[in-house]
């Protein structure tokens, strides 16, 4: 199929795109890299009458190494971060999740911002934001707020976005001090496509191999991203072994609610999401112990 016509407007600043969201309300839609707007608008799942193009915006496009957090705008490309050793080097999850994210051809268009408001559930990029807590700051015409990942996520393609608003920028949580170790894994039907279960961690690790902070998640089994605080703390102060990391991970996955579709069933959906979790706890453990004494993942 073809999409439904449209207009398109390539906006000359950031101020310009939201004037035209304030003139179009409803009837516009944003593109960036068009990944998934594009095929949505194929299938004709969605029909904006007025495309308002930011994916070429500098306002949009800049990535800052801060000393708490790593800020990246909301057009930088996933490809961009991909190739970005300084960046990944203080955000190792995102460096992790990055690479089950489509393919370089789609990575190369993709934005980090169009993936976190397209917000499909089985999205990686979502994930790694609820796990490392980010913030999205979201502006209109005269006002600006920011909005936590566990917040902005709020159903599957659901989020905290009013359709006058741009998602300009993310803040990405930096890990202070050594020991900071993540993992992400996932399970889908081929390479490359979007994940049947995923999960992902981010544990700190000391120099006696007793973990001092974690973040758990699960992606794909809700229609948003799922976060364990409650589970993560139990974590602290222990040394993770197979057996923690299997009640843990247990624990979390009997917390979410799957659907079952021609693929997999919700109680296949729910045990994988189990073994991922097992396996990312498992990863990034033994990926302290490997580590020389203190050092993170490099
Ligand atoms: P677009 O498609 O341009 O827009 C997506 C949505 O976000 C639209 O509703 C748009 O209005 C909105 N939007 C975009 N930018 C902003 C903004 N700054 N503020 C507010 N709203 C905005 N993704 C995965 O996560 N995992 C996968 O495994 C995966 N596999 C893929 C395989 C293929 C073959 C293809 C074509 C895509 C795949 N994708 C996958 C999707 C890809 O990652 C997209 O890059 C991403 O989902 C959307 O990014 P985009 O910049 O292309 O956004």
């Amino acid at each position: 199929m073809k999409a439904a016509s449209f207009d398109y407007a390539r906006a000359s600043d950031l101020e310009h795109a939201l004037a035209l969201l304030n003139q179009h309300g409803f009837d516009a839609k944003l593109i960036a890299g068009g990944q998934s707007l594009v095929p949505m608008m194929a299938m004709r799942l969605v029909r904006p009458a007025v495309l308002v193009d930011i994916h070429r915006l500098p306002a949009l496009r800049q990535r800052r190494i801060e000393a708490q957090q790593v800020r990246t705008g909301a057009a930088v490309r996933q490809r961009e971060l991909e190739d970005d050793a300084g960046l990944l080097a203080a955000l190792p999850l995102l460096r992790a999740a990055l690479a089950w994210v489509g393919h370089t051809q789609t990575r190369n268009r993709g934005t980090v911002g169009g993936s976190l408001a397209h917000a499909d559930p089985a999205a990686e990029l979502p994930l790694a934001a609820a796990v490392l807590g980010a913030t999205l700051h979201l502006r209109s015409q005269g006002a600006e707020r920011g909005v936590a990942a566990a917040d902005f996520f709020q159903g599957a393609m659901a989020t905290a976005l009013h359709e006058t608003e741009v998602l300009v920028e993310i803040d990405w949580p930096r890990w202070e001090g050594p020991g900071v170790h993540s993992a992400f894994d996932e399970v889908a039907m081929r390479q490359g496509d979007f994940a049947m279960a995923s999960a992902a961690c981010q544990l700190q690790i000391d120099a006696a191999g007793v973990c001092r902070r974690a973040a758990l998640g699960i992606g794909a089994l809700d229609g948003a991203p799922r976060v364990f605080p409650a589970l993560s703390a139990q974590l602290i102060g222990q040394r993770i072994d197979a057996r923690l990391a299997r009640d843990v991970a247990q624990a979390a996955a009997a917390q979410t609610e799957p659907g079952s579709d021609l693929h997999a069933d919700a109680d296949y959906r729910r045990e994988l999401g189990a073994v991922l979790m097992v396996r990312v706890l498992m990863q990034a453990s033994a990926a302290a112990t490997a580590a020389p004494t203190g050092a993170a993942t490099p």
